[in-house]
């Protein structure tokens, strides 16, 4: 069990700067996540946060303890990779045993902890089988096992169920969590899927470019998105963005877009000049009294619910709502927003105004 710690971390390869300055905390027990997209620098992060590469500066603290220089080896932590690495000449309960037999630990005593776990695991009945023959959620597990024999501070896990088709992706996910929620241990894990990252995670960290864009409990990560670029990443379809010219603050109650006037959530700071419009599809309400007007373009049907695309005076836009309702592409339909969905961004920076409601979750200050 562990918490920890990075402070003002970055790291540089040469010339190229991988992770800016990032600073978070993951609290004893956590399941955290890294989300964000290809390159931008969560594998990094973890690496240093596990003693497998150092930081170029700032620090890092596990427990309390500042453990920037300390290699892996003497941190009191697991890795699980993606690709199951396992001991191909061992078969499982060798391949489960070897920490602890390489830690000198007496026989009888790994015996014990190699059976406690296999019996967490599900995998007591094949410690005997070579792991060449294993399915891939056996090999998972065999080597979750190897990790979690130890008893490591906090287990660290980089895309481990990448390689896995999406049915039984979700099926070891659950199981992932529920292994965690059994086990308490601290757990950092690394993906680019918003989807897994909501599912699974106490917390979630988003990286772009190296930049830590919000840090967060998912649904005020979802809900309140700090910049234009999280409330992109997450949520299928994203957030539409409708992009307009105006001011917003100072005790205003409205913005008006094309003419119709829009309640925005109370308090927002102010700005004005360029600014966006943001709406989750699910919050996008079909009116037909509404004065704000867009015409389908598309629908996409998904059984409960349908996609409908739409051409308004601000740009295209999405709605998710109930597939029982009858629309047809090329009519015009009433759009409305409720005022307490909405976020407002600067255009220029991409980041959310804040509001009273989102006061406390924004991270990148
Ligand atoms: P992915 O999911 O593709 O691995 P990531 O978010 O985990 O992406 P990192 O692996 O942390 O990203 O890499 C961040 C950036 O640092 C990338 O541009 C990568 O090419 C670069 N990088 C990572 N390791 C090194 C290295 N040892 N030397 C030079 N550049 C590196």
């Amino acid at each position: 069990m562990a918490q920890i710690r990075i402070q003002n971390v970055r790291k540089d390869f040469g010339s190229f700067n991988a992770v800016k300055s990032s600073s978070f905390t993951i609290e004893d027990g956590e399941f955290f996540m890294l989300l964000g997209p290809s390159g931008c620098g969560k594998t990094t992060t973890l690496r240093m946060m596990a003693g497998l590469e150092l930081p170029s500066s700032g620090e890092i603290f596990i427990d309390g303890e500042e453990v920037g220089m300390k290699p892996a080896s003497q941190r009191d932590i697991a890795f699980v990779f993606q690709m199951f690495a396992l001991y191909p000449h061992m078969n499982v309960g060798k391949n489960v045993s070897y920490p602890l037999l390489s830690q000198g630990m007496p026989k009888a005593e790994v015996k014990r902890k190699v059976g406690e776990v296999a019996e967490i695991l599900g995998i007591s009945d094949i410690l005997s089988r070579p792991v060449g023959g294993l399915s891939g959620g056996d090999r998972q597990r065999v080597a979750l096992g190897r990790a979690i024999v130890r008893d490591p501070k906090a287990f660290f896990m980089d895309e481990p169920l990448g390689a896995l088709d999406a049915e039984f992706r979700e099926h070891m996910s659950e199981e992932l969590r529920a292994l965690h929620d059994r086990m308490g241990a601290t757990t950092v894990y690394v993906t680019h899927d918003q989807l897994e990252a909501m599912q699974m995670g106490d917390k979630i960290v988003v990286m772009n470019h190296g930049v830590v864009e919000q840090f967060g409990v998912p649904q005020d990560i979802y809900d309140w998105p700090a910049t234009r670029f999280v409330a992109e990443f997450i949520g299928s379809p994203p957030m539409n963005f409708l992009e307009f010219h105006g001011m917003v603050g100072h005790g205003m109650t409205s913005v008006e877009l094309s003419g119709c006037a829009f309640v925005i959530p109370e308090q927002i700071e102010g700005a004005h000049g360029d600014l966006t419009f943001g709406v989750r599809p699910e919050h996008v309400r079909l009116d037909d009294n509404a004065s704000y007007k867009g015409r389908v373009t598309a629908t996409e049907y998904l059984g409960t619910t349908q996609i409908v695309s739409f051409d308004t005076p601000n740009g295209p836009i999405k709605a998710r709502i109930a597939s029982h309702h009858n629309v047809k592409t090329g009519e015009t339909i009433g759009l409305q927003f409720d005022a307490r969905t909405i976020t407002l961004f600067a255009a220029d920076t991409g980041r959310a105004l804040k509001s009273a409601a989102n006061q406390g979750v924004l991270n990148n200050d």
